[in-house]
């Protein structure tokens, strides 16, 4: 039982230069975010040992009596903090979640319908070589080309020239929030099942700052790690008990095996601390911070897909640029800035080049940014794009923003 360092001080090394990464720059890529101390210990526990595959007081190993108390606890706090009647916590992440969903609702060959990856779906919306464009006959919606944003009466036309089985609301890269009360008419027109993917704005929604998709999905699905600030991870909530009951048995035994127990322990930490009254001010500066983002921007001449936001992010479209997405993204990365690149609709630029960036605020204002630190952020973003951009003197302002904000006690790992 010798120490990390001392057994595999490689190994210890690497995560050392991680954690001084992640201290030193400035992190806004929009689907990340620190978890806190307590999400980290419940993580990094004795729990990684534990077989406990079932459900709480139905497991088919012995000794789950303290998994089966955490389970539980993830299992009510998340569902009171969606007010959602059934959830599942075991999903290993967003991908599984949405594939347990998917198996519980429909069946291979079934048609969907969901927001097209190069207009901000996810991978799991029913791309060609996921598991759902495999397995499920896709058709897809756009943004219009008019303004950037769903149009419902698009989506309307195609599911009912498609007739899908299932209709997938939610995004990966789009600014602005989506009419679940109407994708849920479109549904029931057409008799198919809605589902919800949140994991992008789960955070807002717990917080009560963006529109819930629960009372109106027939299954919603989310992540834990993106703006809700917990371990990395998966939740199915439905309020029909015979789709939970589906659900339960399409994550396990249909897609998974056990459990990541540790992982449960730490989503219900996560969990207890989105309830609380400073989780929702932490995301009052993170959609602060886009819109300040998206303003000084603009100011600069820079262009942001719908003209702003109402979410965690910002979409920069350089397709007036003399940068593209990769340049873009590399220079940002050379003053300590970390973003992703990500094509815009319509992009003429491949996928590995794009013409766009995505810039998210929970990070940032996890480690505690207010409205001024998010003023020069932006200001230091919107000049490293400029044509002149003295990389020396912004990485300076940049290990200074860091350095007002310490991440994590000193000896965290
Ligand atoms: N759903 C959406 C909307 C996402 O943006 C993502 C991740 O980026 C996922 C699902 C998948 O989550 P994971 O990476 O945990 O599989």
């Amino acid at each position: 039982n010798r120490s990390l360092a001392e057994y595999d001080p490689v190994v210890a090394e690497a995560i050392g230069a991680e954690l001084r990464r992640q201290r030193t720059t400035l992190e806004m890529i929009a689907s990340e975010n620190f978890a806190p101390l307590s999400v980290l210990q419940a993580q990094g526990s004795v729990l990684t040992n534990k077989y406990a595959e079932g459900y709480p007081g139905r497991r088919y190993y012995g000794g789950c009596e303290h998994v089966d108390v955490l389970e539980q606890l993830a299992i009510d706090r998340v569902k009171a903090l969606f007010g959602a009647g059934f959830a599942n916590v075991q999903p290993h992440s967003g991908a599984q979640a949405n594939a347990a969903a998917m198996a519980a609702l429909i069946k291979p060959g079934d048609k969907i319908l969901g927001l097209s990856l190069a207009h901000g779906g996810h991978l799991t919306h029913g791309m060609r070589i996921n598991f759902s464009g495999l397995l499920y006959d896709v058709a897809a919606y756009e943004v219009s080309e008019k303004d950037y944003r769903v149009d419902m009466a698009e989506v309307e036309r195609l599911a009912k020239e498609h007739r899908p089985k299932l209709i997938i609301a939610g995004w990966s890269a789009y600014p602005r929030h989506l009419d679940f009360a109407r994708f849920r008419e479109i549904a029931d027109e057409v008799g198919a099942y809605l589902l919800v993917d949140m994991a992008h704005f789960a955070g807002l929604v717990a917080a009560g700052l963006h529109p819930s998709p629960v009372p109106h999905a027939h299954v919603t699905t989310t992540t834990t790690h993106k703006t809700l600030g917990g371990p990395r991870g998966g939740v199915v909530l439905t309020d029909d008990p015979a789709l939970a009951k589906k659900v339960n048995s399409a994550v396990f035994p249909g897609q998974q095996g056990g459990p990541l127990e540790h992982v449960v322990a730490a989503k219900a930490v996560a969990f207890k601390m989105a309830g609380e009254p400073a989780f929702a001010e932490r995301q009052q500066r993170t959609l602060r911070g886009a819109k300040i983002l998206a303003e000084r921007l603009l100011e600069e001449g820079i262009d942001v897909l719908t003209g702003g936001t109402d979410v965690h992010l910002v979409l920069v479209d350089l397709r007036r640029s003399d940068l593209d997405g990769k340049q873009a993204e590399d220079r940002l990365h050379e003053v300590g800035i970390t973003v992703n690149r990500n094509a815009v609709p319509f992009d003429p630029r491949p996928p590995m080049v794009t013409s766009g960036l995505r810039i998210g605020t929970p990070a940032l204002a996890t480690r505690g940014f207010g409205d001024a630190e998010f003023r020069e952020a932006a200001d230091v973003i919107a000049e490293t794009l400029k044509p002149g951009y003295d990389a020396e003197k912004l990485r300076a302002r940049v290990a200074a923003l860091a350095a007002q904000f310490p991440l994590y006690p000193e000896e965290t790992r």
